[in-house]
């Protein structure tokens, strides 16, 4: 069964395959790349690194606090980090996009948000924020942190779901169950934010009846965007260690692509469904290989074709702040032309938009376009929608977009 290519979260907290095998500048510094070249306004990606328990599921770097100031600690240390790119921009950064993820923002006392989205309009500027999203767990989202949030800068929440089953939801180590699930989704949907909801598919015991309840409960509710993920075994987390039987993905997701569209929410993206005008902006970023600063532990961002890691646990990244963040895009790697445009090729047919062949040759060059154009003509003409001056993946084609980005990979 073909797998699909891996969720969006890949790409926050870490690069996609094998983009990564080859280009390793070691020590190359800020200051070798110029913040006026950046291409204002960005889009900003902060970590929460905190997570009240660990889903049985996940290999993301997250943790349970250890204490009640740790993440006190880590807002001072990404307090740091945020003044210390604004100098380096010599201003305060203009923002397209914000987006803060983990782990489980929702996680973070009311106050501490607070003081985290005050740091955020210290150091950027937010005139030309078009969205703002954070992560939110239905488990800890509370009344006072959405009205907080109402409030504030933020336009959109994402809200990890997972499953409107109360048994996928106990096999997948979730701490809330449906009912709280389906408050969570109502109580961010009556606010003036955009509900996004993330669900799984291909867990252990789940049926396509289950499924389509949980789609179709997750619309019922109001949610306005849908990101559906195959679950995945990962070798260093508990379900991955038990090994379980899971079922085969390839209807499920093959369902969403049926029952979205009919309900309104086209497929835009390999994992996302939203009617038109609700994608999410900050996602597109990615797919658009646009440039994405990223604060916080283990985050990953993307500045003028180099991507970078910050330090992969709290206690190295607090350590890293202690000494004012001496090499802020020292771990990561530069990507040559021919690997960033590889990758372009690659993100953009993640999309429903694909390759828009006039833009692709001006940017990447006529030839390469050729090249792709030559991979594409070899795969199956279902698979493939060629017009309208684009080259794009049909459902059936995204359906098997690993299969396509192997091929893709051929030309590296
Ligand atoms: S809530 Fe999200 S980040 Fe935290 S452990 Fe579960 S899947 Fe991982």
């Amino acid at each position: 069964m073909p797998t699909i290519l891996g969720s969006l979260a890949a790409f926050r907290h870490g690069p996609q395959a094998n983009f990564c095998a080859a280009g390793k500048i070691h020590g190359m510094g800020v200051q070798a790349i110029n913040p006026e070249v950046f291409g204002f306004p960005l889009s900003l990606y902060i970590h929460v690194p905190f997570c009240a328990a660990k889903c049985g599921y996940c290999s993301f770097y997250s943790r349970p606090p250890r204490g009640p100031l740790e993440a006190v600690s880590w807002l001072d240390a990404l307090e740091v980090e945020a003044g210390l790119w604004r100098e380096r921009a010599g201003r305060r950064i203009p923002l397209r996009t914000l987006y803060v993820g983990g782990g489980t923002p929702s996680l973070l006392p009311v106050p501490l948000w607070r003081r985290l989205l005050a740091v955020v309009e210290r150091n950027f500027d937010l005139t030309p924020l078009i969205e703002a999203s954070a992560e939110a767990n239905p488990s800890s989202l509370t009344e006072e942190l959405m009205r907080l949030w109402e409030d504030s800068c933020l336009t959109r929440v994402s809200l990890g779901v997972q499953s409107l089953n109360d048994a996928e939801l106990r096999t997948l180590g979730r701490l809330h169950d449906a009912d709280r699930a389906l408050w969570a989704m109502g109580r961010a949907a009556r606010s003036r934010l955009a509900l996004s909801a993330d669900l799984i598919f291909g867990v252990p015991g789940q049926t396509l009846r289950s499924w389509s309840a949980s789609l179709r409960g997750a619309l019922a509710v109001g949610a306005s965007h849908l990101s559906t993920y195959q679950l995945t075994l990962e070798p260093d987390t508990p379900l991955g260690r038990s090994a379980p039987v899971l079922p085969d993905g390839y209807p499920f997701y093959r369902y969403a692509q049926w029952l979205l569209p009919r309900k309104g929410f086209p497929q835009y993206e390999i994992s996302s469904f939203a009617p038109e005008g609700r994608e999410c902006r900050h996602n597109l970023a990615y797919w658009r290989q646009e440039n994405v600063l990223a604060l916080g532990p283990a985050a990953w961002g993307y500045l003028e074709g180099r991507r970078y890691e910050n330090p992969r646990t709290l206690e190295a990244y607090l350590s890293a702040a202690a000494k004012n963040f001496p090499e802020p895009l020292a771990a990561g790697e530069t990507l040559s032309p021919r690997q960033r445009a590889v990758e372009a090729a690659i993100l953009a047919l993640r999309t429903r938009w694909g390759i828009r062949r006039e833009d692709f040759a001006a940017r990447r060059g006529a030839a390469f376009l050729a090249e792709v154009e030559g991979v594409m003509s070899r795969l199956p003409s279902r698979l493939v929608r060629d017009g309208g001056g684009r080259l794009a993946l049909t459902p059936a084609g995204m359906r098997v977009g690993n299969a396509v980005w192997t091929e893709l990979m051929e030309l590296l």
